[in-house]
């Protein structure tokens, strides 16, 4: 039997949590989004509004639909506000123990036919879901970058996940219009267990003096015909991510292919996380990119 789902819950209003509030708003269903504070919940719901504009603009969207859309998201700052919750998808930074003290909190105040996900890149869902009351109900879904333009939607059991909330999680992922690509339980899935070690390859022949940033860009763009580059894209995604992807993939399958670029490291230990801090392989603070190498 699967578990009908009304009211979703967003932990994190970043790029990830304020892509699928904005998604699962347009169809229809009520969003509670929280964050660690007030003014990152108010920076994430004007995120999003400015996102819905840009459709209105592009003509994708009507005003009504935007306004709709609107109404049906709230922010939060307490986990409270998410205890009428069917289904709560964790989008907080790519941090294991920061994800596990989020659940020891939301687990306090869950209905008991409360499902959980997480959107986690690359932690494993079985040990995540081991620091919950509710292993049988905790999923991954990993939604892609850009949330409202990306078809995909990775889905991953845990060792514990039961049948039940296995397909609640295909309906609910139907229902927002996205695909569904089912992933084994191991690190990184299957789509950033491919791209990570591409992205972190890209940033190695940077770091060896190969190319330059817009050579690689250049390169990959119009020589493997990729829509971005992959220093491009990293900066998109966020180096912190990458960085904690690179790590796991390391750690989980102790190769030293996956070894991060020391480049990367030194990225993020300066701040320079990419478009999300205005600094990353690109410095975003003027009118047009420039490369910061
Ligand atoms: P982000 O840095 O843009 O946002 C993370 C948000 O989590 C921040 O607003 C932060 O304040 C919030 N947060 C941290 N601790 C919190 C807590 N205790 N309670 C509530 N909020 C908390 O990161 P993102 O890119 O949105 O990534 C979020 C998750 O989605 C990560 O697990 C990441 O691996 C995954 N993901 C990212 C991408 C991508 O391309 N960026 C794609 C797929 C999945």
């Amino acid at each position: 039997m699967s578990i009908e789902i009304r009211k979703i819950g967003i932990i994190g209003a970043g790029q990830m949590g304020c892509g699928i509030a904005h998604v699962a708003a347009l169809h229809g269903f009520d969003v509670r989004i929280k964050d660690i504070s007030h003014e990152k919940v108010e920076s994430g719901l004007a995120t999003i509004n400015g996102n819905f504009l840009r459709q209105v603009q592009k003509g994708s969207l009507s005003e009504d639909e935007r306004k709709n859309a609107l109404k049906l998201i709230e922010g939060a700052v307490h986990y409270e506000d998410l205890s009428e919750c069917d289904l709560v998808i964790e989008a907080a930074t790519e941090n294991e123990t920061t994800k596990k003290r989020i659940y020891e909190e939301l687990c306090r105040v869950l209905q008991p036919h409360a499902m959980l996900a997480s959107n986690t890149s690359s932690i494993s869902i079985t040990r995540l879901a081991a620091a919950t009351d509710r292993p049988e109900r905790f999923m991954g879904i990993h939604f892609m970058n850009p949330v409202p333009l990306m078809q995909l939607v990775e889905v991953i059991r845990g060792i514990a996940t039961d049948d039940a909330t296995f397909s609640s999680a295909k309906q609910f992922v139907s229902a927002l219009g996205k695909t569904i690509t089912v992933s084994e339980d191991f690190p990184a899935f299957i789509v950033n267990r491919i791209l990570m070690p591409m992205i972190n390859e890209a940033i190695y022949t940077l770091y060896e003096g190969v190319g330059s940033v817009e050579a690689i860009d250049a390169g990959m763009r119009l020589g493997a015909n990729h829509p971005m580059g992959p220093l491009q894209l990293a900066d998109f995604i966020g180096l912190d991510t990458c960085l904690a992807v690179m790590q796991m993939l390391h750690d989980g399958l102790a190769d030293s292919k996956y070894r991060p670029c020391p480049l990367l490291v030194k990225y993020v230990e300066a701040g320079w996380l990419g478009r999300k801090t205005k600094r990353g392989f690109y410095d975003y603070r003027g009118e047009k990119p420039v490369p910061t190498r």
